[in-house]
């Protein structure tokens, strides 16, 4: 038997309650390789997941936790054997397949990557879903060109937000990190922002067609009313990787200017379903370009009974950078 974070789901209220429960090996899913977890992270579906909406979720009781780092304790499967570290991102895990809130979890071999090397389990999941997304938006902002100009981070006091801020100041970019929270100005120019803009300076929905060119690029976390002022200002060319959606779900205010008389670029990323290849590749920059001091300064730790309040707060906007969970704590 082991530690695990188990939802469940009462049928006649619908109301669905999250406690730290024992399970065991037979309990978890079909997949080749059984992991020993070291760590999980909090994201921004983490909270869905453990919260009463549980949109995400599809059958109950469910084990959320959308990434681990650990262990192969048992592999089927010729590329893992026991005593190999691995990292698992992506792929609905923790959403419609049990996931990392346990001590251990049981998934298909094409759903792990091998941990990079220069990374630890627990600097792994530092980084976890939300950096992995980062350095994808830093990759497909490359692979654009990128150009002149600050490079605008929405969202920066969190996950995605954080880690983009640190890679992208590492790499030499002026970055201007926009937060809600003022408060956070001396943890975001510690992770190398230049520049701090207000939120509100960018949310009011305005009908103007085009504003004064500012951003050469953006990685942006928050949609909404933002990303709809925020493609009016950026300079000629200039692409914005579009993430998350934490200030809502439509982009409000954006009319077709930006992309017609401005040629700006408005780029998908999603880090779930990612070719393996585009995965170690991400994983290998990350390990390469993301300073493991400024990856110290995000980590808040966490144990798995912190995990039902830690979900409320991500979907506050109320968590800074990355919740690192000790499963074993
Ligand atoms: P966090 O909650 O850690 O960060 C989101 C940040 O957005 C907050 O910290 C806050 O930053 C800002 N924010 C929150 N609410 C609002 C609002 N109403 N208006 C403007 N800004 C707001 O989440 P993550 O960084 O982990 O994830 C961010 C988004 O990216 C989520 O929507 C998530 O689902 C999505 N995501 C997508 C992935 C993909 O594959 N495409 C992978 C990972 C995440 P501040 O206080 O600094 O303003």
């Amino acid at each position: 038997m082991f530690k695990a974070l188990v939802v469940e789901k009462d049928e006649e209220s619908g109301k669905t309650s999250a406690a730290v429960t024992e399970i065991s090996e037979n309990d978890l899913p079909e997949g080749e390789v059984l992991v020993a977890v070291d760590y999980s992270t909090v994201n921004y579906k983490d909270g869905l997941c453990i919260g009463p909406g549980g949109g995400l979720v599809r059958n109950y009781p469910h084990v959320p936790g959308i990434d681990f780092a650990g262990t192969v304790e048992a592999s089927d499967d010729d590329r893992y054997k026991p005593g190999d570290k691995v990292v698992l991102t992506g792929w609905r895990v923790g959403e419609n397949r049990w996931g990392g809130y346990a001590q251990k979890a049981r998934v298909p071999a094409d759903f792990l990557v091998p941990l990079p090397e220069g990374l630890d389990t627990r600097q792994a999941m530092a980084v976890g879903t939300a950096g992995f997304t980062a350095m994808l938006a830093v990759m497909a902002l490359e692979d654009q060109g990128i150009k002149e100009g600050p490079i605008l981070v929405t969202g920066a006091a969190g996950g995605v937000g954080s880690v983009a801020t640190a890679i992208l100041a590492n790499l030499g970019h002026e970055v201007a990190a926009v937060t809600g929270r003022p408060e956070q100005e001396e943890y975001l120019r510690g992770l190398g922002a230049t520049e701090i803009v207000a939120r509100d300076e960018l949310t009011e929905v305005t009908k103007k067609p085009l504003e004064a060119e500012r951003w050469g690029g953006c990685v942006d976390a928050v949609a909404g009313a933002m990303l709809g002022r925020v493609l009016k200002q950026m300079r000629y060319g200039g692409s914005v990787a579009a993430i998350g959606l934490a200030g809502g779900a439509a982009i409000e205010g954006a009319l077709i200017t930006p992309f017609i008389l401005r040629g700006v670029n408005l780029l998908g990323i999603d880090s779930v379903m990612q070719p393996h290849d585009n995965r170690l590749r991400a994983w290998e920059r990350i390990a390469k370009d993301l300073p493991m001091d400024k990856l110290e300064a995000m980590v808040q730790p966490a144990s798995l009974s912190d995990l039902p309040g830690l979900g409320r707060d991500i979907l506050k906007g109320q968590v800074k950078g990355r919740v690192v969970v000790d499963v074993n704590a």
